[in-house]
């Protein structure tokens, strides 16, 4: 094996795979180091992946790799104790090609998107921990992985490693120990259930697949969210908290929290009979655009989850990671070219993260932490009242409906002031920019 490569991928989810195969395929010297025993082992996702990035890196991908089912039907669920206001959008287009999303399980996919990237010609080292820089003076000019003689060097060193970011810290490029109010908890397990009744239960064609978030009573109040996602014969069931409400909650911990979603009635129903296979548990960066690391240096540069490039309000965070794979992967092609790898040469990187979706969509959720974190009426109040007011609307009873309309308000204002009511209405507006 050389020593000396164009460039080294850290880490082997979406993000470095994103960006190896894409450097590889432009016939640059790479290498792509996963700490797991495969890449998919240590990752952990819903998991829902988007068509249309994933496409841009792998055409007709849905062809060969091994994905779970394309959504027909995203439903949103607004859970009180033991009611639930749902709310969704079904298309029977989004069933054909070219379909607009999938669920997959990371073990399967990464494992396949690994083997095209080593088919474009990356080397792909697994269980090996990369532990630090080697450096020039100042200048990084390689890895230090946990390996006898693992000292690998390179003209330039692609931060992939996900959500604890403990190198793009030794760097200085993020800051030491993120914040826990900028890191969600999150479980999930895999649910064995026939192909049958997951298609029967949830309403599905063969083949066809959906996906439900959950919003309220399930995470007791804390800024979070539960979801179920259909595989072709299992569910995907988790749930995701913030780390810093999470620990206020003394002696809590989040097996407990999906154990307290799932025994919802609204679930039983759907989990009934199903055997848990896996269970897992991941961090999931939340900071959002105010916590986005420096995301280049001389010979450095910082991809996904690492430079907190996470979606959590749409549930995006594969596509942001592949996107900016891409974008990593340009400019070193661009930077190979010149034979600079300079902090002026990969600034690049980020005036094309800027003029993306990744950096518009993070800009223009910038304040949605901040506010929900400091206001859990928006996971609490607000989908308890929503569905007693739609309980008392419901119920027929003799009583006429301009009193139950009145009742309901008052229902409201006796929790919530006016002013408190149209605070939140501003509030919720400006989050949503
Ligand atoms: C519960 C949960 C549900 C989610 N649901 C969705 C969803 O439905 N859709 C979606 O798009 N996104 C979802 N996400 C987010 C998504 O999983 C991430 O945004 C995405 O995986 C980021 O990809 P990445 O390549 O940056 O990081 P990762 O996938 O975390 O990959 C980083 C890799 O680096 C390796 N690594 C780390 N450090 C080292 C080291 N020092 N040496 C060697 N290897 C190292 C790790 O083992 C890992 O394989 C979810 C996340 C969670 C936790």
């Amino acid at each position: 094996m050389s020593d000396k490569f164009d460039v080294i991928v850290v880490g082997a989810g979406p993000s470095g795979l994103s960006t190896a195969y894409l450097l590889a395929k432009a016939g640059l010297d790479v290498i792509i180091i996963e700490r797991g025993d495969h890449p998919g082992t240590k990752n952990v996702m819903g998991g829902v992946l988007y068509r249309q990035p994933t496409e841009e890196l792998l055409p007709k991908f849905w062809e060969h790799a091994p994905i779970e089912r394309p959504i027909v039907e995203q439903r949103m669920w607004l859970m009180d104790e033991e009611s639930v206001v749902t709310l969704g959008y079904r298309s029977k287009g989004y069933g054909k090609e070219p379909y607009n999303n999938f669920t997959v399980l990371r073990a399967k996919f990464d494992r396949w998107f690994a083997e095209q990237v080593v088919d474009a010609g990356a080397l792909l080292i697994t269980e090996t921990v990369v532990e630090d820089f080697l450096y020039d003076g100042s200048r990084i000019v390689g890895v230090k992985t946990g390996r006898s003689e693992g000292e690998i060097r390179a003209n330039v060193v692609i931060l992939a490693e996900g959500v604890n970011s403990l190198l793009t810290q030794k760097c200085g490029l993020q800051k030491d120990g993120i914040d826990s109010s900028q890191l969600a908890v999150a479980v999930k397990e895999i649910v064995a259930l026939p192909k049958e009744k997951i298609e029967d239960r949830f309403n599905l064609e063969e083949g066809e697949g959906a996906t439900i978030e959950l919003v309220g009573q399930n995470t007791m109040g804390m800024m979070g969210t539960g979801f179920i996602y259909t595989n072709k014969d299992s569910l995907s069931v988790g749930c995701g908290v913030l780390v810093s409400q999470l620990v206020e909650k003394e002696g809590l911990n989040p097996n407990e929290l999906l154990e307290h979603m799932k025994s919802h009635p609204a679930l039983k129903k759907l989990l009934e009979g199903g055997e848990t296979q896996e269970y897992l548990a991941h961090m999931i960066p939340e900071g959002g655009y105010r916590a986005i690391p420096k995301l280049y240096r001389d010979n450095v540069l910082v991809v996904g989850d690492a430079a907190m490039l996470c979606n959590g309000i749409h549930r995006e965070g594969s596509n942001l990671a592949m996107t900016s794979g891409k974008f990593a992967a340009e400019t070193i092609v661009a930077a190979h070219e010149k034979g600079d790898y300079s902090a002026g040469m990969l600034s690049e990187y980020q005036r094309k993260l800027e003029n993306s979706f990744v950096l518009k969509d993070l800009k223009k959720y910038q304040n949605v932490g901040l506010v929900m974190e400091k206001n859990r009426q928006f996971f609490e109040f607000y989908p308890h009242a929503l569905n007693k007011a739609l309980e008392e609307f419901l119920t027929i009873d003799s009583v006429p409906k301009k009193e139950k309309q009145k009742k309901i308000w008052e229902d409201i204002t006796s929790h919530r002031s006016k002013y408190e009511l149209i605070k939140d209405l501003y509030r919720g507006w400006r989050m949503m920019g």
